[in-house]
């Protein structure tokens, strides 16, 4: 059985256990909180603008801001109740604080009137039709980057592949092994869409080796459809990564600074594929998600939740005393959060609660083992661009190709001198963006 690999990258110490605390866990819908925070930069782009005020009743699935130009994405209430705010700020996610729309809730559960319709007939919708759906229901790359779904279909660029992205490399993360548990034929029909949207004659569902019992379902449902082909990776760290994925797959790089579309590809994740799914056959916006909420917690869970939530209310208190570390997104390239009181976002599939991050020493010389260099996935030398940051250099970080890092953290990972090399790489791209 042919397995698709990369070059570089890293077998994460213990991964197969810390997925394991959520694998088989059902999926739990919390109850809804009294107040949701939708902050409204949750899309790479512009920060979304209001079209409702203070003291608006708003009904779910109701658009509360709307995209402002190509680049951002609109943004709909998950529940019905009353608006407060429209102006308060928030720390998200990210780290950075942004203004939200806060919405008290009326426990009324109004919705809107969705337009729903069969799969045969969304099947005979246009390019233009799913694309315009896309845009309306707010569509945004749910594997974490957030990037607005529909820009990927606009351009002029021909399309001859559509591939999805079920890797879910992060070690603690299972949210997309459970839409793909559950929702298989979702997925496919989501992924069909997307094949109507951008004119591509195929379409690829990527599943990593840990995960062969979806890797057989998949297989089993799609026999006989020519059209789309389910393949099969090694388990490695970054393997999710989206250049890494298309260089495993179609043995094919994306340049530096380019996007998949400039080869003729287009990745999406398999959440935002059936995120699609649900927009195009039951009318229903974005408003909700899949995340893992793990580590050192009573009962480690996927969970299916209202976007805007506070992660205080999905986690006991009990778990949060007996921790002193909060990461949201994923162990390798999550950031670590200060505050429980901050909002689940379009872009977070997992919050991890731990007692202490991975023990690291502190910061020795670098001995020049090349580790850093060897299994990096983008082919950097990590060690140059941490030196460049350290003497202040940052002029030169560019020659050294630093817009080409993912932030994967693989350098770090595998440093024996326990050099923190992502943060410094972090520093130097901020420094660079405030020139
Ligand atoms: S330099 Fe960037 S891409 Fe390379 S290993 Fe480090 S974090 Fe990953
Ligand atoms: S892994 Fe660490 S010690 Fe080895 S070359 Fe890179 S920075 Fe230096």
């Amino acid at each position: 059985m042919k397995k698709f690999s990369f070059k570089g990258g890293i077998h994460i110490h213990g991964s197969a256990a810390k997925k394991a605390l959520t694998t088989n866990s059902q999926i739990i819908i919390p109850k809804d909180p009294e107040y949701l925070y939708l902050p409204l930069n949750q899309q790479l782009g512009k920060p979304s603008v209001p079209v409702v005020e203070v003291g608006d009743q708003v009904k779910a699935g109701q658009l509360l801001a709307i995209k402002d130009g190509g680049f951002s994405a609109n943004i709909h209430s998950p529940i019905s109740g009353v608006i407060e705010h429209i102006d308060f700020f928030i720390n998200e996610p990210t780290g950075q604080l942004s203004k939200s729309i806060v919405i008290k809730n009326d426990f009324s559960n109004q919705e809107v009137e969705y337009i729903s319709r069969s799969t045969e007939d969304a099947m005979k919708l246009t390019a233009k039709n799913i694309v315009d759906i896309m845009e309306e229901s707010g569509l945004v790359g749910l594997g974490g980057a957030t990037f607005p779904t529909p820009i990927k279909y606009l351009g002029d660029k021909k399309c001859s592949a559509v591939i999805l992205n079920g890797i879910e490399c992060e070690p603690y993360n299972t949210a997309d092994y459970a839409i793909m548990k559950n929702h298989c034929k979702e997925v496919i029909r989501g992924l069909k869409y997307m094949l109507i949207a951008s004119g591509a004659p195929k379409g690829y569902i990527c599943i990593e080796d840990n995960k062969m019992d979806v890797y057989e379902t998949f297989r089993q449902t799609l026999s006989g459809d020519t059209d789309i082909q389910v393949a099969l990776f090694k388990e490695k760290y970054p393997q999710g990564a989206e250049k890494q994925l298309v260089s495993a797959l179609l043995n094919q790089e994306v340049t530096y600074g380019g996007l998949p579309i400039d080869i003729g590809v287009i990745v999406n994740n398999v959440g935002t594929a059936k995120a699609l799914c649900d927009a195009v056959e039951l009318g229903k916006p974005l408003t909700h998600h899949y995340l893992t909420i793990t580590g050192n917690v009573k009962s480690p869970s996927n969970y299916y939740v209202p976007i805007g939530i506070l992660f205080k209310d999905l986690i006991d208190d009990e778990d949060f005393d007996k921790n002193n570390v909060l990461l949201a997104g994923g162990l390798m390239m999550g950031k670590t959060m200060y505050t429980e009181m901050t909002p689940v976002t379009k872009g977070i599939n997992a919050i991890i609660l731990l007692e202490d991050l991975p023990k690291v020493g502190p910061e020795l010389q670098c001995v020049r083992c090349s580790s850093c260099i060897d299994n990096c996935p983008a082919f950097l030398s990590p060690t140059n661009l941490a030196q460049l940051v350290k003497n202040n250099k940052y002029d030169t970080l560019n020659e050294y190709g630093i817009v080409a890092c993912i932030e994967c953290g693989t350098c770090s990972y595998v440093c024996p001198s326990h050099i923190p090399l992502l943060d410094y790489i972090r520093h130097g791209k901020l420094e660079l963006r405030r020139r």
